[in-house]
């Protein structure tokens, strides 16, 4: 199935089994905006409990904080983001759609790329297992010959963005003779600047209101609470803050459902390091990082890293962590060398000193900070893409599963008593009440237990138990696991201990040790 489907199929899987609705929907829906479902929300919180307590509770020098969305003005012109928080925007003029000028000239970078990976593909193939891909890549003529265009363009386009050159990144569209999608027309207009950030007014009156933003990202609301953080939680460098909140960005382009959203959430760290040191900690993060994300299962070879050539002007190193998503390997986490950027700014600002004593060399400085941001909603869209799967059973019939990493799936145990009468819903509530209190549960009678099972496989419950006749007598059930389809017989009375340790977060925490 093409990739494209597949996406596609995830997508619809998402609404149908209550995991994510286009917000507003009995309006049609609001653009780039969403709602999590009955079962979005509790994937989404698991995700948000394995990455703070992994931060929180396995660092001794990591605290969170919870700001809030609201911030000073101020804040925002010391950031930068008032004066720099831009993308380059272009209409065409025929079809009156916006696009990002960096993403279309992207996209015909990954056109030329693409075109070089069939040539391998088809060599790969010809050549079967004596093919020697990185000769064919060095030596084939045609392959070559994008490469040298991708290279010129790469170049080309790379100057422009540093520079933040406009004409330029109009010229480069114009040359490459990239069309609008919807149009097919080369009709463009001039590229402008545009600013992300949402604002709105506070206070009542119109004189006596300002302009405040929502904010961009949840990191300047640790920023402006470093000294209260490190005074009042006695905290020594190197030490971290974590946040996790909510976010809001005016994207020009909104596609690919949750990856891009316009209001997103986010898990923010920042460290916070002696100068001279923040390289290090810089390769431990990005290693830390990707270990965190490889807990999961999902195969090492489904991440990369990819390093910014580009970095922003307050930053001495950066990298993103990317997933293979159906649409491509997409970064899901930025880890970020701030330096003293973002410190400095806000003493400069407000005013204040905003800088750590260190108590063993008697100096006073302004901490370097090693940032590492991952969208909530681009951590969930991955975890779906991965789990989402069309099975062929033995019989012929295909099964949807949602292989959801236990720790993180939104109901761990589905009780399903046989039929719905000679006291066995009775003993079903039984066994619920017991459980409910260590992990979440869910009750099921309605339709035959193949149905049920099914239902719980499309949402990605790792454990069904069957509670039948014989239970009344024995006090044992049938324990189905969702990947393999096993069933055994268990006593109730063991079946938390079989479970919990298995469906819980510490599960994966441990892993990280
Ligand atoms: P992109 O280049 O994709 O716009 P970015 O580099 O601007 O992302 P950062 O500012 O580094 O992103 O934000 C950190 C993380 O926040 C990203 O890695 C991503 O997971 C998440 N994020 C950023 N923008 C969005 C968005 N519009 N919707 C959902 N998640 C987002």
């Amino acid at each position: 199935m093409a990739q494209e489907d597949v996406f596609k199929k995830i997508v619809s899987h998402c609404k149908e089994y209550g995991f994510v609705f286009p917000s507003s929907d009995i309006y049609d829906g609001l653009g780039a905006v969403y709602d999590y479902g009955q079962n979005g929300v509790e994937l989404k919180n698991n995700i948000k409990q394995y990455w703070w307590q992994s931060m929180v509770l396995l660092h001794e020098n990591i605290v969170g904080i919870d700001a809030a969305i609201f911030m000073h003005p101020t804040v925002w012109k010391a950031s930068g983001h008032v004066d720099a928080f831009n993308d380059p925007l272009i209409d065409n003029r025929d079809s009156k759609k916006r696009y990002r000028a960096d993403v279309l000239i992207e996209d015909q970078l990954a056109k030329i790329e693409e075109k070089i990976n069939k040539e391998v593909a088809k060599a790969q193939k010809r050549f079967g297992d004596a093919f020697d891909e990185a000769q064919f890549r060095a030596t084939n003529g045609r392959v070559l010959e994008h490469q040298a265009k991708f290279d010129a363009l790469h170049e080309r386009y790379s100057k422009a963005m540093n520079d933040m050159d406009l004409a330029e990144l109009k010229q480069i569209i114009l040359d490459e003779e990239i069309v609008c999608p919807i149009s097919g027309t080369r009709n463009w207009t001039d590229v402008r600047q545009f600013n992300l950030m949402f604002k709105t007014e506070m206070g009542s009156t119109a004189d006596g209101a300002s302009t405040v933003y929502l904010r961009p990202e949840t990191a300047q609301g640790i920023f402006v609470n470093y000294l209260n953080v490190q005074k009042t939680g006695r905290m020594k460098i190197p030490f971290g803050i974590a946040q996790i909140g909510k976010a809001f960005r005016n994207e020009i382009v909104a596609r690919q459902f949750i990856f891009r959203m316009r209001e997103f959430e986010q898990m923010e760290m920042q460290f916070f390091v002696k100068p001279g040191t923040e390289l290090d900690w810089f390769t431990q993060w990005k290693q830390h990082r990707r270990a965190w994300h490889e807990a999961l299962g999902f195969g090492s070879e489904n991440y990369r890293y990819h390093d910014h050539e580009k970095l922003a002007h307050y930053a001495n190193a950066a990298t993103d962590i990317e997933f293979k998503m159906p649409f491509g390997f997409k970064e899901v986490e930025g880890i970020h060398s701030r330096t003293n950027f973002d410190l400095s700014q806000h003493a400069k600002y407000s005013g204040r000193k905003i800088e750590y004593f260190d108590p063993e060399t008697n100096e006073s400085y302004t901490p370097y900070v090693i940032e590492t941001s991952i969208g909530v909603d681009r951590m969930f869209l991955s975890v779906m893409c991965h789990s989402y799967q069309e099975e062929k059973l033995e019989g012929g019939e295909t099964r949807v599963v949602l292989k959801l990493p236990a720790a993180l799936a939104p109901v761990k145990l589905a009780v399903l008593p046989l039929v719905k009468k000679d006291g066995l819903p009775e003993k079903a509530h039984e066994i619920m009440n017991d459980l409910k209190f260590h992990f979440n549960c869910k009750y099921e009678e309605k339709d035959s237990i193949g149905k049920r099972y099914r239902r719980q496989d499309a949402i990605g419950t790792p454990y069904c138990i069957t509670v039948d006749h014989d239970t009344l007598t024995d006090n044992c059930v049938t324990l189905r696991d969702r990947d393999t389809m096993e069933q055994t017989r268990v006593p109730i009375s063991e079946l938390r201990a079989l479970i919990e340790d298995k469906v819980s977060i510490t599960s994966l925490l441990k892993k990280l040790q």
